[in-house]
């Protein structure tokens, strides 16, 4: 791994970075180390396309371990860091905050100090071409009432939940370490992801298990929150972009021009099941008849959506996929790929090691 270009991935193991992982592996010759605690979130068995690659490598670490963090900068000496893993999962974060502040916020800081101690030794040539890439939610901005405002990448913060505070400090943090220190950062911030791959406690797929197994759709409040919805793959298209060739620097919002009603991603599911897998669970006459409204989430914000034209102008990056085939896709993967998600609901994927 030290002749040519080193890409370093933390949270590679998780929804996103496995998907820029796969990304980086089949459109780019970078070499790639993924550095991830396999905390419930990080599943080795989402990289099983690329495990065989001889210019991947897997390294189980903690990024709040600064020991391991320097070594690894030492072993494998990367040109670019693309920084994902984090706790990620708002519920929780109101549940348990703690991993969130250490992971999110302390993990940050020590991997941005062991990320500066090696930029520092490197000569000037490799030192110019240094770049971190800090990997960010729309949710920092907090949240709009009105219906024609757009979250830019100059919108003040004002975050509402214990995740996305915690995702705020970090930014915060990348930035101060690029203006006092010199530390050539980048910063994207982007809306909701969906696609294969994902973790089934999120809207789309635990939706989409649940209708499956014949189990009620729970939906917040009145289900009118509006989200914007980004395909997985045109995210890790996007992040590879920036990290390559987006100005140090700077800061590039990220969406899928998706704006959608949470009710809305919901029914479209419903109705997509009812076509690719219409063989339904007993006693279900309509996916659609299995949901039911729950209590709001405490602080749930009211819409979120993003002006991503900054990155098309500067970056000419544009999603591919539209909602509808995005989630078409989506359905699909996970009604092809029932071993990857069983695994998850009966806790066997903890027992899968490369
Ligand atoms: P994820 O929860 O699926 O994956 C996170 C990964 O980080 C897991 O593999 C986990 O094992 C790893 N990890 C957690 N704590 C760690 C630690 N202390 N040390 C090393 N590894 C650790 O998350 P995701 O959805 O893939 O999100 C990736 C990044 O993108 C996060 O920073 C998140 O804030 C951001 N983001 C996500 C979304 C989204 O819709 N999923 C939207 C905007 C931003």
């Amino acid at each position: 791994h030290t002749d040519s270009r080193t890409i370093l991935v933390t949270g590679g193991a998780g929804f996103i970075g496995s998907a820029v992982i796969r990304h980086v592996i089949a459109n780019t010759s970078f070499n790639l180390v993924n550095v991830d605690k396999l905390t419930y979130a990080g599943n080795l068995a989402s990289l099983q396309d690329v495990a065989a690659s001889s210019r991947y490598c897997f390294i189980q670490a903690d990024i709040c371990d600064a020991q391991a963090m320097a070594d690894i900068f030492e072993q494998y000496k990367p040109e670019i860091v693309m920084h994902l893993a984090a706790e990620s999962h708002v519920d929780r974060s109101i549940n348990g905050p703690g991993d969130f502040i250490q992971t999110n916020i302390v993990g940050t800081y020590t991997l941005l100090e062991a990320a500066r101690a090696y930029w520092i030794s490197l000569t000037d040539e490799k030192r110019a071409a240094f770049r971190f890439h800090h990997i960010s939610t729309d949710e920092v901005y907090g949240d709009l009432h009105g219906t024609d405002d757009l979250f830019t990448e100059t919108t003040a913060y004002a975050p509402s939940s214990p995740y996305s505070a915690s995702k705020a400090g970090s930014d915060h943090l990348v930035r101060a370490w690029q203006r006092t220190f010199g530390l050539p950062t980048l910063i994207t911030n982007c809306s909701n992801n969906y696609g294969p791959f994902h973790f089934p406690e999120k809207l789309i797929p635990l939706m989409i298990l649940n209708a499956l197994a014949g189990k009620a759709l729970p939906v917040y409040g009145d289900g009118k929150q509006i989200r914007d919805w980004l395909y997985v793959e045109d995210h890790a298209r996007a992040l590879v972009k920036v990290a390559t060739l987006g100005k140090i620097g700077e800061t590039y919002n990220i969406g899928g021009h998706n704006e959608k009603q949470n009710i809305e991603v919901v029914t479209t599911l419903c109705a997509l099941l009812e076509q690719l897998a219409p063989e339904k669970p007993a006693g279900v006459k309509h996916y659609s008849d299995l949901i039911t409204y729950v209590t709001d989430r405490p602080g749930h914000d009211v819409r979120y959506a993003i002006d991503a034209s900054k990155i098309a102008d500067e970056l000419n990056w544009l999603p591919e996929e539209t909602f509808e085939s995005g989630l078409r896709k989506t359905v699909q993967w996970y009604l092809n790929n029932r071993n990857w998600w069983q695994a998850i609901l009966d806790g066997s994927y903890r027992d899968i090691k490369e």
